[in-house]
């Protein structure tokens, strides 16, 4: 089994830039710039023999470029039970149509139906014991935050190898978007 996800990618430079929020004193798991994600589809575990027609059909998808702005922190689920740290995006609808056209292409092919609303985030850290008042603080520092935008040309599969210290996320495929 290949544990697979769907991610929009991060230019480096804009890796750079979220991974100096990082505050180090947190009892907390901050994720290091070749971590930096988007995930659109979370597959889990997926049998490999599945793999060809899974990337036939993601390559199907015919969709725009587009551009995407970092703007604003949050916290997953709750600022009361705070175990994700992560920057959100600007709404744009092409992020929103990409992800929608994703989740039905995966759904034709047997995949379970995403039941969540999609709430489209990069994560920066996953907290482990970090009061409240610590997170809204640190929320309250970086109101302002925001990074230029960049381009999204493609949307990729990953595979996640999960290790005690961290997952390690490595890119099988690129889809390229319409330019
Ligand atoms: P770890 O589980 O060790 O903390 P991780 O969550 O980053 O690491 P994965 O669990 O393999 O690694 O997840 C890969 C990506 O998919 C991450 O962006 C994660 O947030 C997202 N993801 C994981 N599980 C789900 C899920 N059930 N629904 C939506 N997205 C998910
Ligand atoms: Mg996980």
């Amino acid at each position: 089994m290949l544990r697979l996800f769907v991610a929009l990618d991060l230019p480096e430079d804009h890796r750079r830039r979220l991974y100096a929020l990082r505050d180090p004193s947190w009892k907390a798991r901050w994720a290091t710039p070749d971590q930096f994600h988007l995930t659109l589809r979370f597959l889990g575990p997926v049998e490999e023999d599945l793999l060809p027609e899974l990337t036939r059909t993601l390559a199907e998808i015919e969709a725009p470029a587009f551009e995407l702005a970092p703007r604003g922190l949050m916290v997953l689920p709750s600022l009361t039970r705070p175990r994700v740290l992560a920057a959100a995006v600007d709404p744009v609808p092409e992020l929103h149509a990409l992800q929608a056209e994703i989740e039905r292409r995966v759904v034709d092919l047997g995949f379970t139906p995403e039941d969540r609303p999609f709430r489209p985030h990069i994560t920066l850290a996953r907290l482990k014991q970090v009061p409240t008042a610590a997170v809204r603080s640190f929320l309250q520092r970086h109101r302002d935050f925001a990074l230029t935008p960049f381009p999204v040309r493609a949307f990729h599969l990953y595979e996640s190898h999960l290790h005690p210290d961290g997952a390690r996320y490595e890119i099988l495929h690129r889809f390229p978007l319409q330019p």
